[in-house]
Order: C-alpha cells, then structure tokens, then sequence
C-alpha cells in the first residue's frame, strides 16, 4: 500500500508578473476567442445532439461563449448502459491502476491544465482567479490526491484472525452505477463527486449544473488523457427532472452522490423511497445541502478579526457557498466598532469582471438567482424591521451583478436570518450582550440547516459554553475564523440536519460509502 504521501497543493499568488497570471490571462483571451462546442461524453464517444444551447459568462451575458449539446432521456439510458458495461472491466483493474489513474488527473490539474481548469471557472462561474484558484486547481487536486489514501486506509483495514482462521474483509464496490448530480459553485466538488465513487471500483453518470458546463467540459478532458477508460464516466447534459425518471427508475441505480439544494435532495430521496422495491440493493444516498451558516461574537471579540471574517465569510464568491456565512449575532459591546470596519471594508470592495484581476467580487450565477436574492433585498429595504447597513443595489444589465448587501435586522426571526439566500446578503442581529447564552440558544433554534459556524471570543470560557451549545448546529465549526474555505485532508466537510447526511467530503467516511464490505473467514 505505497502510495505517494497526499499534501495539499499550493495557492499560487498570480501577482503582476507571475507565469501563473499570464498563463492564466492567455488562457482567458484563447478561450474567448474560440468558440466551444461542448458534447456530451457516454461510453467513451463524444455525442452531439445538435439541440444547442448557448453557454455564456454570468458577469457578461451578451457574450456567447459557445455552446453545449443537450440530451434526452434516451441519452441517459445510454450513459447508464455504458456504465454498466463498463463495470466488469474497470472491477478487474487492480486499486493500483485506479489510484494511477487519479493520481495522473490530479498532476495534469496541477500543472498543465491548471490555467484552463481557471479560466474555464472563471468564465463560466464568474469566480476570480483567487476563488477560481482554491477550487478549481487546488481542491480538486486535493480531493483526487487524499481520495487515493484514504482509499488505501480504507483496504489496510482488517479483522483479527487466530492460529486455525484467516479473517478478511473485502471492500466491494456497489452493484449497479452510481449517479453524480453536481453543483455550480464548486468546480473541485463536480470532479469528486463522480471520481469518488469511481476510485472505489464503480462507474458513474455524472450530470452537472448546466451553468458549470465549461468547467466540466475541461475535468471530462483531464479524466480521459489522465486514463479514465470509457464508460466509466459518463457525462450528460439533460434537464434534471427528465434525467431523474430513467435514473430512479433503474433496477440497477446503486447510489446517488449529490450537492445542491436541500429541497431537490428531499424531492430525490423522496422519489427513491417510492421506487425502493424496484432496485436490487438499498441505494446509498450521500448528499451535501442547504445552510444558514452562523457567525457568533462574544463579547470578549477582536472587532477587526470578526469584520474580516464576516466581509470574506459572506462576499466571497458573492456568497453562494453552502458554507457562507449568512447571520451574525453581534454583542452590543462591539457593534459600533464592528459597523465602522464594515462599512469601510464593503466601500472598498470592487466588483466587475474576474478577468480584472483586481476585483474582489463578480456577478452571481444566472438571472434566476439574480432575482431570487434582489427580492429579499428588495423586501428588507421595505421592511422597516431592517436598516440596510451597506450594498441593496443591483443590476443586470450587462452581468448579473447584485452590490455586497449587509442588513441590520431587529427581528432575530426575520426572513433572511432564517432562509437560505445564496448570495451576497449577510444579516445581522445585535444582542444584550449580557445575553450571550440567550444567543447561543437563537443560533442553535432559528434554522433547519446545520452546516458550517463560528464562534469570535477571546475568552476560553465563552469559547467552550459555545462549542457544547452549538454542539449540533455545525458540522464544520470555526474558533476565531471565518466559516468557509474548508481544506480537503485537514477539516472533512459537511453538515446535519437539513444540511445533509454529513459524510464528509474528502474524508475515509465518503469513499466507505462507495463500497459494500464482503467479510470471508476462512479456516484451516
Ligand atoms: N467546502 C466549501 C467551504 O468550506 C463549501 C462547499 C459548498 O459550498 O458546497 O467553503
């Protein structure tokens, strides 16, 4: 079981004259300047239906970037065929040439796909090359490169045997194909949610956002050069629902690797108990969902550290991370520092195009979030239970651009202190703060999520009654840092409650749920 150690791969700076941001810069002008022509890829063909549909940057919507070729549902038939057919061959292959495989991916991410895995994101998920950079060079690579460990712990696990009897477990991959239904807001968690599975010996149709398509179009390029034989992924660009009906209904789906709303993940698992006597096995359900991602000050907190915190915990990537922080509780004590650093920090915030490395924000995804997220801002400047502390302006004009938005809300109960919004809206509530524990108490009851939070205290006493009263209202919790930017091999994500089944991303517990253990004594 030697493999190479897993480290994490390293930010690049792209600073003015750095090879990385002109790699990068040359990369953006290419791919503007060329016009993409995305096919599905099933069983190893590239399929083009010739039903076109135009894929375009969301801080830039005018401008088409190409397009990609929409299926049917016989299309995801086929890609389900193809994965089963494709199963006995890839079983055969030994882990080692299936941990090569990744392994070769994750190099060719690193080095000389790296400037296309960017600028693809970048384009097509409007993130700038920071946010472009930590996901769609960095995490992926780390989620391929840990997967192959924790793989290898996963098979060193063994029973206790004796004199006369030889104990052993086998790690099975499942019976039947494994479907990836993957986000927009994380190229890096598009890659792992097919790969992870296919790692442990399955094989996979994978369906994307369709607004993540360019950024899955270069990872399905990685996969086959890296050696991902055909039919292993299979990947497909057919409407949800559509897809949803041949996949549900097949004798042979073994399991459902998902990140996404928490209301689909329900109508999905709802659609599955339906079905449950048509499949052969128990379908394994692994899903990351919703949040509502808390930030708690004591009053004992550095000001500036939590206002950074805030800023970077709720703006970057204008806010659409599950983990993003949405609602702040804030002692009186510190408001008015607190609100001096805001204020300050959103006024320096740019927002533009990423390919202005300089900006700090873009516009978010498409016109349907775009009018998701102004309607509670445009409800709040309304609601006199809310003073709009920075931002509530927007436009989509040219991109879908909506300002920074922070709302000092009176109500502890109001709509966006509840709701997932995602996007660029944080909501504060400023408590007594002789009330601390009263406060934990509103944190931990006001959602249904329980995804990410943190707490910002200089005192270890506050620190420890927050960590045993939150004790259920995060899977991933912060002490004095902001509640997104998981890192794959040091903090395993994922949440609870309406956050979902919480089987940590890159993590031994994720790949177990990718096998089905056979357990063989044998006696002599
Ligand atoms: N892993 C990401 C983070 O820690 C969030 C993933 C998501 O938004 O689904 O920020």
């Amino acid at each position: 079981f030697n493999v190479p150690e897993a480290k994490n791969e390293p930010i690049l700076s792209y600073k003015p004259g750095s090879p990385e941001k002109k790699a990068v810069k040359e990369m953006l002008a290419k791919l503007r300047a060329t016009e993409i022509d995305a096919p599905m890829y099933i069983g190893g063909e590239e399929v083009r239906t010739g039903n076109k549909k135009p894929m375009t940057p969301p801080y830039d919507h005018q401008h088409v970037l190409g397009y990609y070729h929409e299926g049917d549902a016989s299309h995801v038939e086929q890609a389900i065929n193809a994965a089963l057919g494709a199963k006995a061959a890839w079983n055969d292959l030994s882990w080692e040439h299936r941990a090569s495989i990744f392994l070769k991916a994750a190099d060719l991410i690193a080095g000389p796909y790296r400037a296309k895995m960017n600028a693809a994101t970048m384009l097509g998920q409007a993130k700038t090359i920071f946010q472009a950079e930590i996901d769609s060079a960095c995490e992926i690579v780390d989620f391929l490169r840990f997967n192959v460990q924790y793989m290898t712990e996963i098979y060193q696990q063994q029973p206790n045997s004796s004199d006369q009897v030889w104990n052993r477990v086998e790690h099975r991959p499942l019976e039947g194909f494994i479907f990836a239904l993957t986000p927009f807001n994380f190229t890096a968690i598009a890659g792992n949610l097919p790969t992870a599975p296919a790692l442990m010996g399955n094989t996979v149709v994978w369906k994307p956002a369709e607004t993540q398509i360019y950024s899955a179009q270069v990872l399905m390029e990685v996969f086959r050069e890296a050696g991902v034989p055909d039919g292993v992924i299979n990947l497909v660009y057919v409407d949800g629902p559509a897809a949803g009906e041949v996949i549900f209904n097949h004798p042979e789906f073994a399991g459902l690797h998902f990140t996404g709303s928490t209301a689909t993940f329900q109508t999905l698992w709802k659609t599955i108990g339906e079905n449950i006597t048509k499949y052969k096995s128990y379908p394994r359900i692994v899903g990351e969902t919703g949040g509502k991602d808390f930030i708690i000050a004591h009053k004992s907190a550095d000001a500036k550290a939590l206002a950074t915190a805030i800023i970077r915990g709720a703006f970057e990537f204008q806010g659409q991370k599950c983990s993003a922080a949405s609602r702040v509780y804030i002692p009186s004590n510190l408001w008015e520092e607190v609100e001096g650093y805001l204020k300050e920090d959103v006024a320096n915030i740019k927002m533009g195009s990423p390919e202005d490395f300089r900006n700090f924000m873009s516009a978010v995804i498409d016109e349907k979030a775009f009018n998701k997220i102004t309607k509670y801002i445009d409800d709040a400047k309304e609601s006199p239970l809310v003073e709009v502390i920075a931002g509530g302006n927007h436009d989509k004009s040219k991109g879908y651009f909506v300002e920074p938005t922070i709302l000092k809300v009176e109500d502890n109960q109001y709509t966006t202190m509840c709701e997932e919004i995602f996007g660029p809206v944080v909501s504060i509530f400023v408590y007594n703060e002789d009330l601390f524990e009263e406060a934990l108490y509103l944190v931990d009851s006001t959602s249904p999520y329980a995804l990410t939070g943190a707490i910002f205290s200089q005192d270890r006493y506050a620190i420890e009654l927050a960590s045993q009263k939150l004790q259920q209202s995060a899977g991933n919790f912060y002490i004095n840092d902001k509640p997104t930017g998981a890192v794959v091999g040091q903090q395993p994500f994922g949440g609870a409650r309406g956050s979902g089944t919480n089987d940590k991303a890159g993590s031994q517990l994720n790949l177990l749920r990718w096998v089905s253990q056979r357990t063989i004594k044998e006696t002599f």
